[in-house]
């Protein structure tokens, strides 16, 4: 069942907003069966909106439009469909009426502005999809053979009534099947790597395997057919990369559960990563269960006063060494009482480079009761990226212990780990 996708808005052509709405609807749409064969980005004029929408419904059984139903006058996707369907757009009592109640409930001292009511036009032979969370309705209608839903652009609202839509779905294509879909998430290795693993087994139907690789660094194998062709290669996957295997989606989401199903507890102490190793840990539901306490430790002071880092491990090994990553994770499991801690320390750039630590080199160690362990990466990019995925590798580090794949070497004899890059 062919659907397409239709953002409208200047501000998704001009680059000012990345259009995340198509890819929520695109998931969306795919995990109930539909295949969406494009995504077009249109602008503000209805003209193109119109274009965009005729080429559509001459192509697709289903056509989702996302934005353009706000009140001003750059708001045109209710002119385009009512240009399309050839028809006149007219006034909706009902979905006036709605208007008012919601500025009445949510802006009870603001008079209604008269260019809402613009809101309640809605081509003639058209549906009106409540809205709960906005004052735009969205529309829907039959243009020939294919059903077009109109959804608010703001994206918290597409959401809900795309949820909404889920009842209207199945009665305008009751042969629509969602699809058996089983993922594999592995970390640890690289996709290249993955790939040879797994063979064979990456195939493009009966079932459908995809690899995408995320830009935190686990790897996701997605699994698309038959109930039994699905389990069957599910299983065949996991056996052939059964060492990096994760038990959830990504290492945070396998360390929350880890270490919840234990009922251990995780602290981290981050330089460089500047608490991004404690949001990735804390956006997983659940991660209450297990999070104890997280300290960003920039200055030395404080990584001296609040975590036991000597000057002298410092000036021995250098600020971004290993020996300091490990002291570090080994002081914020003692501060905060912790079965398990992380730290990080590296240097995120653009500067602060040297010939012998360039910039995206990071330390990380993880530390439990047996002892410490900690490993160099090198993340190639901007800031934010080596701050995201050296956080990224430190959860996978820790996955690994609490997977009791990596042991913990006590302090007193210091863990000698290989220098490596898996970036
Ligand atoms: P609506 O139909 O809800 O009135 P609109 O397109 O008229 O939407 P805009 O004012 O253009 O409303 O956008 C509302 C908000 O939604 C803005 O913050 C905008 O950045 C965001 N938005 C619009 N379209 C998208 C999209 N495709 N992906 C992500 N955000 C979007
Ligand atoms: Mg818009």
């Amino acid at each position: 069942m062919l659907a397409r996708i239709l953002a409208v808005g200047d501000e998704l052509l001009l680059g000012r907003t990345v259009d995340t709405n198509s890819a929520h609807i695109a998931r969306w749409l795919t995990d109930r069966g539909f295949h969406v064969d494009r995504t077009v980005v249109v602008g503000d004029p209805s003209r193109d909106i119109e274009n965009a929408l005729r080429a559509a419904v001459s192509d697709a059984a289903l056509v989702v439009i996302t934005g353009g139903l706000g009140p001003t006058d750059d708001d045109r996707t209710r002119q385009a469909l009512a240009a399309v369907m050839g028809v006149a757009l007219h006034e909706r009592p009902t979905a006036w009426a709605r208007i008012r109640r919601w500025y009445r409930t949510n802006l009870p001292t603001r008079a209604i502005p008269e260019i809402n009511r613009r809101q309640a036009l809605a081509p003639v032979g058209t549906d009106l999809l409540t809205n709960d969370r906005g004052t735009a309705p969205g529309l829907s209608a039959r243009v020939g053979r294919c059903r077009v839903a109109c959804l608010p652009g703001v994206p918290h609202e597409m959401m809900a009534m795309l949820e909404r839509l889920d009842r209207r779905l199945r009665q305008w294509f009751p042969r629509l099947r969602r699809p058996v879909i089983g993922e594999v998430w592995l970390a640890g290795i690289g996709e290249s790597a993955a790939q040879e693993l797994i063979g064979d087994l990456l195939t493009e139907r009966h079932p459908q395997v995809g690899i995408t690789v995320s830009e935190k660094g686990h790897i996701t194998l997605r699994v698309v057919g038959s109930a039994v062709e699905v389990r069957a290669r599910m299983r065949d996957l996991r056996r052939a990369v059964t060492p990096y295997l994760l038990p959830a989606a990504g290492p945070a989401a396998s360390l929350v559960a880890l270490l919840g199903q234990q009922g251990r507890t995780i602290a981290a102490a981050e330089s460089c990563t500047c608490g991004q190793v404690v949001a990735q840990l804390g956006a997983i539901p659940g991660a209450s269960a297990v999070l104890r306490e997280s300290l960003v430790a920039y200055h030395q002071g404080v990584k001296r006063l609040r975590l036991g880092v000597t000057p002298a491990l410092v000036r021995r090994h250098g600020v971004v060494s290993e020996a300091v990553a490990a002291a570090m994770a080994a002081g914020m499991r003692r501060h905060a009482r912790a079965d398990l801690a992380i730290a990080t320390t590296g240097i995120a750039g653009p500067g602060g480079g040297t010939a012998a630590t360039p910039v995206g080199t990071v330390c990380l160690a993880v530390a439990d009761r047996s002892g410490v362990v900690s490993r160099t990466v090198r993340v190639r990019g901007a800031r934010e990226r080596v701050q995201v995925r050296a956080a990224a590798h430190a959860l996978v580090l820790a996955c690994e212990v609490v997977l009791g794949r990596i042991a913990t070497v006590p302090p007193a004899q210091p863990a000698r780990s290989a220098h490596e890059s898996r970036a």
